[in-house]
């Protein structure tokens, strides 16, 4: 179980950036404290940086022959599987998402990312160079980038950090993982399989601390060659402000407001309970979530009431009980910024369908629980419309023709991911040509496959996750010329040496 350290304060020494202490770690359903953890001080941290760069540079870890790797990656992905049903009641413990959630969807996702990539990395590796003129030859080789830092949200902590470290370790890069704070709980339990798996030391670690206090540390030091990101926008600004100090290769998975289009001959049934599930989820807690979703105006009204219906039918509970549809928000704070969303939604003249509140029934008093919410009528203008919310906050607006839909789904700052639901896919995937999304779901939503790639446009950021392309992120690409002249005339005529 987890290790719960109860060490005094540490005394910050001058220059330094206050990092260390202890940090309670809640239990959202019930506001329990779940453990208690020393943060890492400033020089723990130095001290993990310097050990994954010597991993790097000196150890045998990107030396290893490919098989050896792959053997490795296959451990850790068993290694999660052995643990799964401790790691998902934790999961669920620290994030508050349904039990059915992390066992069904988070921990065997997690596992399944490592085996993938072990199965999968030695085909995405090789390269074909291109023919020359006679008598010059090409090599491309993929190579590691070095040390890798891994910045992962709370809402799905072991998830994405399993994305990111598969790819990262199984390229032969060392890696740190930065859990968030508020969650951290899985990612050290990751640390402990991929020790226990036998990678060699260094190779991995997890810095445990808030990130406004290692962050720039991380982001600037020059003995990291790559930040793997995954999280706010305001947070992702600041990441690229650090690491642009010594130019690091970035990846950036931010936010997103994304949104769905009910076209008038979709299946009804289908298209609410999707649309249910792509706004619930995780209590709405993902950056995939379809915030907005427009429906069209001759199923506007059936849509709208059997969208509502089901959404007061949703089971909220402690995210343990395996009959819970959605459990507590993460925190206090982001209950708050929930409520924040709904007054300004309602000054903006936005329609409250249902929810908009806490639940009042004692039961959930101690936890951060939410309402299933919907809107309806809310302005292109507004705040609803336009921020993320990240939370269980659905506006369901009207739209005629399917041309309309399209404008209103790309009037985003951000472009992550959009649903269609229509029964003429044909038509479905000619607007989706049009969308300004990374992923178009068409009857369906949420569905991640290990072989494609996922990212977004425009604000939701750059750079893949999963996937080929998600893989070499995580590599550079090196060109390698050769002259093979062997008739004493040179590919180049140099008008040096005489
Ligand atoms: P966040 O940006 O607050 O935190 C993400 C991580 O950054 C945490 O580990 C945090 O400790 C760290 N961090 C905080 N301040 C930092 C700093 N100054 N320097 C470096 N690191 C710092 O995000 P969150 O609240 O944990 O997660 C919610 C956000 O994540 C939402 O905006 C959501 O859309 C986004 N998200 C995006 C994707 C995607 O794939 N696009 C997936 C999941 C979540």
């Amino acid at each position: 179980m987890v290790r719960a350290v109860y060490a005094p304060f540490f005394f910050i020494q001058a220059g330094e950036i206050q990092m260390s202490g202890q940090k309670k770690i809640i239990n959202p359903s019930n506001g329990e404290v779940l453990a208690q953890l020393q943060l890492f001080s400033t020089q723990e941290a130095q001290r993990s940086i310097a050990l994954a760069r010597k991993a790097f540079d000196q150890g045998p870890w990107p030396r290893l022959s490919l098989a050896e790797r792959k053997n490795f990656i296959l451990k850790i992905s068993q290694g999660i599987l052995d643990k799964a049903g401790e790691l998902a009641e934790l999961e669920s413990k620290n994030t508050g998402k349904p039990i059915k959630e992390s066992t069904f969807m988070d921990i065997p996702s997690g596992a399944k990312a490592f085996e993938f990539i072990a199965n999968n990395f030695e085909n995405y590796l090789s390269e074909e160079a291109p023919e020359l003129e006679a008598q010059a030859e090409a090599r491309l080789l993929r190579e590691p980038l070095g040390v890798v830092a891994l910045i992962v949200p709370w809402n799905y902590p072991l998830l994405i950090a399993c994305w990111k470290a598969a790819s990262a370790l199984a390229a032969g890069n060392t890696v740190i993982l930065k859990p968030s704070s508020l969650t951290p709980l899985t990612a050290l339990e990751l640390e402990k399989i991929i020790h226990n798996s036998g990678v060699p030391d260094g190779v991995f670690s997890v810095i445990n601390a808030s990130g406004e206090a290692v962050g720039e540390l991380l982001c600037s030091d020059k003995r990291i060659d790559m930040i793997s990101f995954t999280g706010s926008n305001e947070v992702g600004r600041k990441i690229m402000e650090y690491s642009s100090r010594n130019v690091k290769k970035l990846i950036m998975e931010l936010g997103g407001k994304s949104a769905s289009i009910i076209l008038s001959d979709a299946d009804i049934e289908t298209a609410v309970n999707g649309s249910l599930c792509s706004i619930f989820l995780n209590q709405g807690q993902m950056c995939t979530a379809m915030s907005r979703i427009f429906v069209q105006d001759k199923i506007y009204d059936k849509f709208l009431n059997d969208f509502v219906a089901k959404a007061k039918k949703i089971r909220l509970g402690d995210s343990l009980d395996h009959e819970t549809q959605m459990g507590p928000l993460i925190s206090e704070a982001q209950r708050k910024r929930v409520i924040d969303f709904v007054e300004s939604a309602k000054k903006e003249g936005a329609v409250l369908i249902c929810g908009g509140k806490a639940p009042e029934e004692a039961k959930f008093k101690n936890g951060f629980f939410f309402e299933p919410t919907v809107f309806a009528n809310v302005l292109s203008g507004s705040r609803l419309f336009r921020e993320e919310v990240f939370g269980p906050i659905a506006i369901i607006n009207k739209f005629t023709s399917p041309e309309e839909a399209i404008e209103l789904v790309n009037d985003s700052d951000f472009a992550l991911a959009a649903t269609i639901w229509t029964k003429d896919t044909k038509k479905a995937e000619e607007l989706s040509g049009m969308l300004n999304a990374g992923t178009v779901w068409i009857n369906t939503y949420g569905m991640f496959y290990n072989e494609l790639p996922f990212g977004g446009f425009k604000q939701s950021g750059f750079g893949k996750e999963l996937g080929k392309e998600g893989f070499l992120e995580y590599t550079r690409l090196k060109n390698i010329i050769i002259d093979k002249s062997d008739d004493g005339k040179p590919l180049v005529n140099y008008w040096y040496g005489g």
